[in-house]
């Protein structure tokens, strides 16, 4: 018994080794025994073409998709400064080198913040500055518009994330 594959339903079965032809028992389909997986993989390179031809058009679709959907406007570097003066990249890198000082706040304008998050680290004793990392962590991440908005332009006098 010899394995074969149906080139019309693509479904396996099995055939007598010595038979030209075979039949395939789910469809009826007749095929060559011997050139049967070798035509089978000429049909399937014979589609693919097709497919490969689409891609392209896929991909520019896609394109002008992106560049309206995710970024409506570029973002501006990490550590330029914003409309409010303030860069995400320097409040992230005092955020995550001493945050624990609060200098973060202090830079961000925010400077009852500052002085919560000294009081804050002395009460949990140095435990505060995971958060202060994380905090950084966040501002490198985040937009700069979303930074400004979130610590710098907040009324908020102690914004958190
Ligand atoms: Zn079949």
């Amino acid at each position: 018994m010899n394995l074969h594959k149906c080139l019309q339903c693509h479904r396996d079965f099995t055939a007598p080794d010595n038979s030209q032809t075979v039949r395939c028992p789910y469809c009826g389909n007749v095929q060559t025994a011997s050139n049967s997986t070798a035509a089978n993989s000429q049909q399937a390179y014979g589609q693919q073409p097709p497919y490969g031809s689409q891609q392209p058009y896929g991909q520019q679709s896609y394109g002008p998709q992106y560049a309206y959907g995710s970024q409506p406007t570029p973002d501006i570097g990490v550590f330029d400064v914003g409309p409010s003066g303030k860069s995400r990249g320097v409040a992230g890198l005092l955020a995550l080198l001493i945050g624990w000082l609060g200098v973060h706040y202090f830079y961000c304008g925010k400077v009852g913040g500052g002085f919560i998050c000294i009081l804050l680290c002395a009460v949990t004793c140095g435990l505060w500055s995971v958060l202060t990392f994380v905090q950084g962590i966040l501002m490198m991440c985040m937009r700069s518009d979303e930074f400004e908005r979130k610590y710098v332009n907040t009324p908020s006098t102690f914004p958190l994330f």
